[in-house]
């Protein structure tokens, strides 16, 4: 299988099956419930991770939680409420939204605070190697010791500009390794250069340590984190002496009204609101629509056509199954194994759903997670009832089959009447 890396900017096979492939994906902070764009790197690489395992890869895929952050504690004091108890809150919020989506879990979801002798030791490390410096209770890492440092973003490090100013940096393109508690701030940790916290960038370098080792296959995420986040992450890992990831896979962001959908612009819509409105099967849709790598756009009209797609599939699995020529499962693997390709792949879906495909339909659709378990088929009471409304409209006897189709709802179906007769399908 072939996948775009990041660093060497380029399709690179991956190894033979089984692998290992070990994949670290960076997941949300927590201080509000997720966007619908931070459901996008939990979307793709879990399916990626499906798709692996379906050609015969033994997968690990670790999706962390960042629970300590400058933004927690900003959210918190706007609420008025502990930090820690709003990182809980939201990390709940996470879980209920993203378990909704109906693709289970990333193997191991670390959180940053069950982490920290594993930060702190690795700081350490990094300040024996020269790597690091202590400045007034703060640990920064020396950007100009690491050469290596921008290649993952490409950007030349002399003319980076300073992350985060301070004077209590050797040198402006220095980043924060350990902060020292601030007044503001209602959670610290003790640690050889006084009480503090962890800065966000090292979290993961030691979450993804601690779960894989100093290696791994894949590492993933947003692409507005390959810098700084992930140079960083590079940074301090390699600074450490681990070779730390083979590859870098980044997706594309998720645009509203053309603009990146970010907390901080304020232009966000909510996980929840959009499966409350659309369910998952749409937004599971939608997200197949766009190549993984690729920005894609969010509005209420995509959305809509999102929601009568999944309708069309669950419909054609419902048809009777014809014969009629069309794309092979090899074909459709091909889409897959060529970068992930999923707007080729569900062109595929659409043309079994068109020829009467259903059980590689159904296939495709169980590894997307858009329909869980083994084909529904109606009970016979159910396919009873259908008969009894068909016949009732065909003798013009309208009242009665009214009154069937409510039975047939209360019992879970609907029923729709195609040119070839009655179909029947599940009502959610
Ligand atoms: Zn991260």
């Amino acid at each position: 299988m072939l996948l775009y890396d990041s660093l060497t900017r380029q399709k690179v096979e991956l190894p033979p099956p089984p692998g290992p492939i070990r994949m670290y994906v960076c997941g949300p902070t927590v201080y509000q419930r997720i966007h619908i764009g931070n459901a996008r790197p939990y979307i793709v690489f879990l399916w990626m991770k499906r798709w692996l395992e379906e050609q015969g890869y033994d997968v690990k895929l670790v999706e962390n939680i960042t629970d300590i952050n400058d933004k927690i504690y900003a959210a918190a004091a706007h609420r008025k409420m502990g930090s820690a108890e709003l990182a809980a809150q939201a990390t709940r919020w996470y879980i209920e939204d993203t378990d909704d989506l109906g693709l289970g879990r990333p193997d191991v979801e670390p959180l940053a605070t069950e982490t920290i002798p594993e930060i702190v030791a690795l700081i350490e490390e990094l300040v024996e190697r020269g790597f690091a410096y202590e400045s007034s209770g703060d640990v920064y890492y020396r950007v100009g010791a690491f050469p290596d440092y921008g290649r993952l973003s490409g950007a030349d490090p002399d003319e980076m500009v300073a992350q985060e100013p301070s004077d209590l940096k050797e040198d402006p393109r220095d980043f924060a390794l350990w902060k020292a508690n601030k007044a503001h701030e209602d959670t610290s940790w003790d640690s050889p250069w006084g009480l503090g916290r962890p800065g966000w960038h090292i979290e993961c370098s030691a979450m993804a340590e601690k779960c894989f080792g100093p290696e791994f296959e894949l590492h993933g995420g947003g692409l507005d984190l390959r810098f700084p986040h992930h140079e960083n992450e590079i940074a301090q890992s390699q600074g450490a002496g681990r070779p730390f990831a083979h590859m870098w896979a980044h997706n594309g962001m998720l645009q509203l009204d053309q603009e990146k959908m970010s907390k901080s612009l304020g232009n966000i819509v909510s996980l929840r609101e959009v499966l409350d409105a659309y369910g998952p099967g749409a937004i599971l849709v939608y997200f197949l629509g766009a190549h993984w790598r690729s920005p894609i756009d969010y509005s209420d009209v995509v959305m809509e056509q999102a929601r009568s797609q999944f309708r069309g599939f669950a419909e054609a699995l419902l048809s009777p199954p014809q014969s009629r020529p069309s794309a092979t499962w090899d074909a459709f693997a091909a889409t897959l194994d060529d970068d992930f390709n999923t707007p080729e792949a569900l062109a595929i879906l659409h043309e079994w759903a068109a020829s009467g495909q259903s059980s590689l339909l159904g296939r495709a659709l169980r590894l997307f997670g858009i329909v869980s378990g083994p084909p529904r088929v109606p009970p016979d009471e159910v396919r009873r009832l259908v008969e009894e409304r068909h016949e009732a409209r065909m003798a013009g006897d309208f009242e009665t089959a009214d009154r069937l189709r409510q039975e047939i709802e209360s019992l879970g179906w609907r029923v729709k009447d195609e040119l070839v007769g009655p179909v029947v399908f599940p009502r959610t």
